[in-house]
């Protein structure tokens, strides 16, 4: 049986915009909803009244500014606050299609409405084919997963096994079946498959069949890619996304980050200001979904990225993501400063000798207090260290030198020691 070539094509124009284009949909599709969702969502009408944002005088993309970002943990409350889950809705519930539940618990609505969740570029883009046949191992219940990536599948003319998580043996058994050529899930669940078929005798090129995964809901490093596409001769590429909102990016052919999906209009902002920050700076990701039903506007998704804006070998246009960095939430601000785990793991990969590392702060007397702690054996390049972390990270730490094995096996990058009383 020949392969299906999975390298190649591009599924919507909208993906191939110029740049004047772009913007031009943007600030359409963004007016278009703003204003239904100011008119429709009670919840909306408030926000915006209260900021003072005059729907009727958005021009520009830039004037999205204006309106204060919505944080996820908002949502739990303002979905409490009464019917059409708090006003946030602009339709009954009873016109949805499905709702869905998130943990906090947060609902999920779907609209009856094709690709609501917005995913089928991305599966294209991810090698995706007609005439595949697909194991979709994500969670069928209460979770939007498994629905939400059934979607895709079905518009690109691909047979769904709706097979959800656990049962490894049954999974295995129908992958060589039915040759199953697809796989949808989580990384670390096709890892799992793999170890179980191989445990059975199974050699994962001859016996089964997979050609394309797509994966996300976890970080995978590359080294763990890399041996999952050997072992199993497949094309593994990554989405990101929440249940929330659905689709914001996914990878190519070309893995080089994650091109911002054509649905929804997304910025990189300060963590505490809101502010969008320039295409390069680390920044929390925002999102706002064209969602008429649903209008999460400028929603704050907890994720730290960039925008990286250099043209793609697979010919679209749409900016990329830098991948998924970190979460706000392992973010200390020190002094000021805002220092990211990526960062202190980037100064740290200059000194391989460096088995672990951890950033302590404190604030002895109010003021903030930074050490740092690696674990290492006859450390001979402590001035190079502390040169270095200076000029990268513009903090001075204490530098505290252990043991290999001294610290317990699951620690945070920043353990922030901090009181506020
Ligand atoms: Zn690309």
């Amino acid at each position: 049986m020949t392969r299906k070539d999975r390298t190649e094509g591009i599924y919507s124009r909208l993906e191939v915009l110029d740049a004047s284009e772009r913007n031009q949909f943007y600030r359409i599709q963004l007016k278009d909803m703003l204003k239904y969702a100011y008119r429709y969502s009670e919840e909306v009408k408030k926000r915006f009244d209260r900021a003072q944002f005059d729907v009727n005088k958005f021009r520009d993309l830039s004037d999205i500014k204006h309106i204060p970002i919505l944080k996820k943990k908002e949502l739990i409350f303002l979905q409490s606050m009464g019917p059409r889950l708090g006003g946030l809705l602009t339709k009954d519930l009873g016109k949805m299609n499905r709702v869905f539940l998130s943990p906090g618990p947060i609902f999920d609505p779907e609209d009856r409405i094709p690709d609501y969740w917005g995913w089928t570029e991305g599966f294209y883009a991810s090698g995706f084919r007609s005439g595949d046949v697909v194991q979709n191992c994500f969670n069928y219940h209460f979770n939007p997963a498994g629905l939400m990536f059934e979607d895709p599948l079905r518009n690109l003319e691909c047979a769904v096994i709706p097979a959800g998580p656990g049962n490894t043996n049954t999974q295995l058994e129908i992958m060589q079946k039915l040759r199953i050529t697809g796989y949808v899930g989580t990384a670390s669940y096709l890892m799992h498959l793999g170890q179980k078929a191989e445990e059975a005798g199974l050699n994962l090129r001859k016996d089964l069949f997979l050609e394309v995964a797509f994966v996300t809901a976890e970080k995978v490093p590359e080294k763990v890619r890399n041996t999952l596409e050997k072992k199993y001769d497949l094309i593994m590429r990554q989405g990101y996304g929440t249940a929330d909102v659905g689709c914001i990016g996914y990878e190519c052919y070309h893995r080089n980050g994650l091109h911002m999906a054509n649905r929804s209009f997304i910025e990189i902002c300060h963590p505490d200001t809101g502010i969008p920050l320039k295409d390069g700076e680390v920044g929390e990701v925002v999102v706002t979904a064209f969602n008429k039903t649903y209008p999460l506007i400028r929603l704050a998704t907890g994720d730290l990225s960039f925008i990286e804006r250099s043209p793609c070998p697979c010919g679209r246009t749409s900016p990329r993501l830098g991948g998924i960095i970190g979460r706000v939430d392992t973010t200390a601000r020190i002094k000021g400063l805002f220092v990211y785990p990526h960062q202190i793991e980037q100064v740290i990969a200059r000194f391989d000798e460096i088995k672990r590392w951890q950033l302590e702060v404190t604030n002895p007397g109010g003021i903030d207090e930074a050490t740092l702690y690696v674990e290492v054996s006859n450390f001979r390049r402590k001035e190079d260290l502390m040169h270095t972390f200076r000029e990268k990270i513009k903090i001075r730490p204490d530098l505290q030198i252990l043991e290999p094995g001294t610290m317990p096996p699951q620690i945070r990058p920043i353990e922030d020691k901090r009181s506020w009383d």
